[in-house]
């Protein structure tokens, strides 16, 4: 694991309580960074994983926040710069699916819970994130990777188009972001997971999904949340200097 030079780097985890958030703050934490870890509803989870952190030597905080309300990111954002006084990276991954319908059953409330938590928390957290990171507004820097998702490619057709669609705007938000501040010392990427076991499907009513669809994968295997953290701990390193608007599939070949 690359570690980070300077030391004392600070990176904001969003989702990071349970799944592929989870891993990739204890890989952060691993690397030297401390880390802020955001959940929603889950504080015996993140509370858990914050004293795992500190167990290993490492500094972790949890911060309760939905990232599809503008006052909770506002709070989350000022409590973390209260306890750690700079901001270096911003890990986009709170997420969520809805159970498997077609879309001429999707109703309004669904739509709007997708888009604002997938898509405008992203919007949110990165905002803020630039706030404190771009050299324009006096910052130092940092890295972005946003969570997407190979459903972005596929379409989720008959399962969820809207998750899917939710995660075509975060490509395309990354390919845009990436752009707009280059030449402010942050760096834009996203990964794209494929079928990654977690308990995300449980959550859309799927517990089993994972392990069933594990013959569309070309690797014939679903994935780990650590196999996804990997990738995204790389984006944000030093080893990725010159990579920015990036989308990589971390999917087994799907
Ligand atoms: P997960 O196991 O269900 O964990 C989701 C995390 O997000 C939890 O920590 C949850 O908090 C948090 N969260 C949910 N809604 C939130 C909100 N409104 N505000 C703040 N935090 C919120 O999910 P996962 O599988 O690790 O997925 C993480 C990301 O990867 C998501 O963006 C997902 O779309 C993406 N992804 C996953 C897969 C897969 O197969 N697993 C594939 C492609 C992409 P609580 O713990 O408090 O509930």
């Amino acid at each position: 694991m690359p570690g980070v030079s300077g030391g004392a780097k600070t990176v904001l985890v969003t989702g990071g309580g349970r799944g592929i958030g989870a891993a990739v703050c204890r890989f952060a934490a691993g690397a030297g960074y401390r880390v802020a870890v955001n959940y929603a509803a889950n504080e015996a989870s993140a509370e858990a994983l914050v004293r795992a952190i500190e167990a290993g030597g490492g500094e972790a905080v949890a911060f309760k926040g939905d990232v599809g309300s503008e006052a909770d990111v506002l709070a989350m954002f000022e409590a973390v710069d209260r306890r750690f006084g700079r901001l270096d990276a911003l890990v986009n991954n709170a997420g969520v699916v809805d159970r498997k319908q077609r879309v001429d059953e999707m109703d309004l409330a669904r739509l709007e819970r997708m888009m604002r938590i997938n898509v405008i928390g992203s919007f949110l957290c990165a905002r803020e994130a630039i706030k404190r990171m771009s050299t324009r507004h006096g910052g130092q820097g940092g890295a972005i990777v946003n969570v997407s998702s190979v459903a972005a490619l596929l379409g989720g057709p008959g399962e969820y188009v809207d998750y899917a669609a939710s995660k075509g705007a975060i490509d395309t938000f990354t390919v845009g972001l990436s752009k707009e501040v280059a030449t402010e010392g942050i760096r834009v990427n996203a990964v794209r997971p494929g079928i990654i076991d977690t308990e995300i499907h449980a959550s859309g009513g799927q517990p089993g999904r994972a392990a069933a669809m594990r013959d569309v994968v070309p690797m014939k295997r679903e994935g780990t949340a650590d196999e996804v953290a990997r990738a995204i701990l790389w984006l944000l390193s030093n080893e990725a200097t010159y990579i920015t608007g990036a989308l990589l599939n971390v999917s087994g070949g799907r």
